[in-house]
């Protein structure tokens, strides 16, 4: 049995490509699997929960249904804590006291920085500070970010990690790709990559299906499942479908959200088509 799962953000209207990737989620549960639908809201400062109400009625206009209750990511941050307390233990993390201007100053001055998938990575800092630098800095209460010592984090990893992609094959994971990544952030509890690996795992998701471009993205994923001990799922990155000038579509293009397209007259049939679903 494949449990699947759509999980938006409600920080907007949902346009094309998400239906498409509710719609394909759906179908990868096919009738016998689970579909689940979880509400991504850590960011607390751009969700609103009028755009969690316009989700549903979207996904109902489309013909879906999923198991209820949905889960709401800041429902549940005594959870993603208590994943970041085994990376703690793990002696993996390290508080990142550097603000944005900081990093980039770093970064130019070192004159070149290798790239991730979200662009220069992060040059290490505050990793080299010293015990009681960190200690003194935190007692003071200097507001800081968990970064991942992806380094040491892999080191205590013995084997090689791989994952499945149904689309793009084996991977040998590369954890390394975002560097340093931010787990959790200064401004909110938990990062987005620390919660979705757990939650896939406590839902139970057995086939992780999303856009591309989040494809990178499985790597360090992959690295976070083993050193928390998850269930290991398969994935499947689609395509994302793009305007008409090959633009990937935004929240922000509200003229192409589905609320629109089903006020200009589009009926689920027609939509579901246009995507290439029955
Ligand atoms: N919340 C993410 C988004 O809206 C989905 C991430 C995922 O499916 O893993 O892009």
């Amino acid at each position: 049995m494949t449990t699947t799962r759509f999980a938006p953000s409600p920080t907007g209207l949902l346009h094309l490509g998400h239906a498409y990737a509710a719609l394909f989620a759906a179908n990868r549960a096919g009738q016998k699997g689970r579909f689940l639908v979880r509400l991504e809201d850590i960011d607390q400062t751009r969700s609103r929960a009028e755009y969690e109400e316009n989700i549903f009625t979207d996904l109902a206009w489309l013909g879906l249904s999923w198991e209820k209750p949905v889960l709401r990511q800041s429902d549940h941050l005594s959870y993603y804590q208590s994943g970041l307390d085994k990376l703690h233990q793990l002696e993996v993390l390290y508080p990142c006291f550097c603000t944005r201007r900081e990093i980039q100053q770093e970064i130019s001055s070192a004159g070149q920085a290798p790239h991730g998938p979200d662009g220069p990575l992060y040059p290490g800092t505050c990793r080299e500070l010293n015990k009681a630098e960190r200690e003194l800095r935190l007692r003071a209460g200097v507001s800081h970010a968990l970064r991942l010592d992806v380094q040491r984090a892999s080191s205590l990893v013995n084997a090689q990690l791989f994952w499945n992609d149904r689309i793009h094959g084996h991977f040998v994971a590369n954890p390394g790709i975002y560097g340093d990544v931010v787990l959790a952030r200064k401004d909110a509890a938990i990062g987005y990559h620390l919660a979705v690996v757990m939650d896939d795992a406590r839902q139970g998701v057995s086939l992780v299906t999303r856009g591309v471009d989040l494809l990178q993205a499985t790597h360090l994923h992959r690295l976070l499942i083993e050193l928390l001990q998850l269930p290991v799922p398969e994935w499947e990155h689609h395509a994302l479908i793009v305007d008409d000038h090959g633009k990937r579509l935004a929240k922000r293009d509200d003229a192409r959200s589905l609320k629109s397209m089903r006020e200009q007259g589009w009926s689920a049939e027609q939509l579901r088509s246009k995507l290439g679903f029955e």
